[in-house]
């Protein structure tokens, strides 16, 4: 994984962090452009996804894949698990407690060398809860 620092990081680039990491909504690269827009105005779609793909491949932000819909882009990078509401769609981080190692424990119960896991979890938040009345 690199560094921020070995990332050539132009004023596009930086501005997308930037917007990324102030947020804790898990944006989609659609919603990362209307973001982004407001501070580069002339800023191409393209643009907006090419770079937040070169930011991920260099694990400099997180690319999630929850539920098979749009990818989404978290500028969190440290370990932490996520939510999804089946109602809105809405994808939240959860912490668990970091003394249960999964991979430690799927390493032990079979041959394999654990390179890394997935784990999803999905629900109903707060406020379509408070909806549903
Ligand atoms: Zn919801
Ligand atoms: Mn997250």
């Amino acid at each position: 994984m690199l560094e921020d620092t070995s990332l050539r990081m132009t004023r596009q680039r930086r501005v997308i962090l930037e917007e990324l990491r102030a947020v804790t909504s898990h944006p989609t690269a659609d919603e990362m452009y209307e973001m982004v827009r407001r501070r580069l105005p002339k800023v191409s779609l393209g643009t907006v996804y090419r770079n937040l793909e070169i930011l991920a491949e260099s694990g400099v932000v997180l690319k999630i894949d929850v539920g098979g819909t749009k990818k989404r882009f978290d500028g969190n990078v440290a370990v932490h698990h996520h939510l999804r509401c089946v109602a809105c769609g809405r994808v939240d981080d959860v912490e668990l407690d970091p003394g249960v190692d999964l991979e430690a424990l799927a390493a032990a119960r079979t041959d394999y060398d654990i390179l890394r896991h997935r784990l999803e979890f999905v629900g109903v938040c707060p406020a379509c809860k408070a909806k549903e009345g």
